[in-house]
């Protein structure tokens, strides 16, 4: 009897979770394993400013009870960090040294915050929010009423923000090319939306670009950013929502075609054969548009992950998502967005 198919998934976010289980639904005999850098199993990222109305315990925001793994029989493996994918002889290459075979690969690795490159050199005074861990250690760092020095304001950023209004704490926003990503909006399109957020007090610097960051001594607040005007701002802890950077490094040696995402066919097949991907990792291939295209969000790598399993299975089923993109203010005085979760 011929051995039960491996598969493999980096990534334990919404598309690699709703790959696994698919894959589970659709064959009872293989094995899948599922690596995360993640330390708690799968939850809905979109919940994490939460942590500012109080709901610090991880497991509160778990998606699924953690038995679910074992009743799937899915071998999640936390904080294991994939380094490298060899596309020829199907191995997936571990952090710790471990080699692991394959018999198909879904690569849903997200991505990361983008930071611009003028920041790089500075990163490690910048709090990130990509994550639980990473979520509580801002939570941690920030004094009660302390103030946040938010670089860009992406949609996910936005979100923070005015959470962090509603408990208490200032926010000065620095606006770029990236503010409300992914909408894409002309600075008159934009301007009422800064208004929003000027009109419950935060304070809004438009045409300055941050050019460096320093630490404090203690008394002072923790973080100064210095701005290409001359000027410099004071602030408890600095964040840049700048959208994102697919997390492709990893496939460097995989045999598969990088544009700044993987590069996949509707079907979200890569260039190799055994080799796919979905969600925010992936740029998706539009025949109407004769470009790859991100479909950020996620109501999308929800569907990707579902998808790709589907097609991994044999399947020939394409990504056909017709996707709403708009951001407006309502009558109620508020920001609105179709890429926010909490609005649908
Ligand atoms: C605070 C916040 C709020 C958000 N709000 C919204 C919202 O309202 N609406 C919306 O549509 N979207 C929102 N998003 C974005 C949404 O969460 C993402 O679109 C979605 O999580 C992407 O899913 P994914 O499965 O592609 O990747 P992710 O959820 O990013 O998961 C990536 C997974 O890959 C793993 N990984 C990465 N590299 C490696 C490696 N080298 N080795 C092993 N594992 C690896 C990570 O550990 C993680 O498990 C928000 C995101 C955040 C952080």
């Amino acid at each position: 009897m011929a051995a039960p198919l491996h598969h493999v998934i980096i990534g334990s976010g919404s598309a690699g979770f709703g790959a696994a289980k698919t894959l589970r639904e659709g064959d009872p005999d293989c094995r899948i394993t599922m690596f995360t850098m993640d330390g708690i199993p799968f939850y809905h990222r979109y919940e994490l400013p939460e942590i500012f109305r109080g709901r610090t315990d991880w497991r509160d925001l778990l998606a699924v009870p953690p038995s679910f793994y074992d009743e799937h029989r899915i071998n999640l493996r936390r904080r294991c960090r994939v380094v490298d994918v060899d596309g020829a002889a199907h191995t997936v290459s571990l952090a710790h040294q471990e080699t692991v075979p394959f018999d198909s690969l879904l690569v849903a690795a997200g991505g990361r915050a983008y930071l611009p490159e003028n920041l790089t050199g500075q990163a490690d005074l910048i709090h990130g929010f990509g994550s639980f861990e990473a979520a509580m250690k801002v939570y941690r760092d920030l004094p009660k009423g302390g103030s946040v020095i938010m670089i860009g304001g992406d949609m996910i950023g936005i979100d923070l923000l005015l959470t962090l209004l509603s408990t208490g704490y200032s926010v000065t926003l620095i606006v770029n090319a990236q503010t409300f990503w992914p909408h894409e909006l002309s600075a008159g399109e934009r301007a009422p939306l800064l208004d929003v957020l000027r009109n419950k007090g935060v304070r809004v610097i438009e045409n300055a670009r941050p050019v460096g960051i320093s630490a404090r001594n203690a008394g002072a607040p923790a973080r100064q950013v210095a701005l290409d005007d001359g000027t410099e701002v004071g602030g408890d802890v600095v964040m840049a929502f700048c959208g994102l950077a697919s997390s492709v490094e990893f496939m460097l040696r995989a045999d598969v075609d990088i544009e700044r995402g993987l590069l996949v066919t509707p079907e979200l097949r890569t260039t190799n054969e055994a080799i796919w991907a979905a969600g925010d990792v992936c740029q998706i291939w539009h025949d109407g548009d004769k470009a790859y295209k991100f479909y950020h969000g996620w109501k999308n790598v929800r569907v990707m992950g579902e998808l790709a399993a589907r097609n991994i299975q044999g399947a020939h089923e394409p990504f056909d998502v017709d996707v709403e993109d708009s951001i407006w203010v309502g009558e109620d005085g508020e920001i609105h967005s179709t890429f926010w979760t909490r609005e649908t």
